[in-house]
């Protein structure tokens, strides 16, 4: 035989270590099934590990810091910021409202 018997309980502490880690991935896959189904019908990015998931709505990317309030939504004067409408974040994707007409 040419396998030694520490070649050989190497071998087997590796494939122990394999197996586990494959049971412990099929596991979570089981686990987080539903609730990652749910998060790919809403298209949110999701992270895998093994014990955890992270689910990311790609809409927050979207939304940034007003640049003139600074996000605090205050302009002059304590009257609302006239770039962000008093919200503090600014949606790049999302139309500017229509401008009122003065009579
Ligand atoms: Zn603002």
């Amino acid at each position: 035989m040419n396998v030694r018997p520490a070649g050989v309980a190497t071998h087997l502490w590796t494939h122990i270590r394999e197996h586990t880690l494959a049971r412990n991935w099929e596991l979570s896959d089981a686990f987080f099934a539903e609730i990652d189904g749910f998060a790919w019908v809403q298209g949110w990015a999701i992270v895998r590990r093994r014990t955890r998931h992270t689910y990311r709505d790609p809409r927050f990317d979207r939304v940034v810091v007003c640049c003139t309030c600074g996000g605090t939504g205050k302009g002059e004067g304590g009257r609302p910021c006239r770039t962000c409408k008093g919200e503090g974040l600014l949606n790049f994707f999302e139309p500017p409202p229509a401008a009122r007409k003065s009579a």
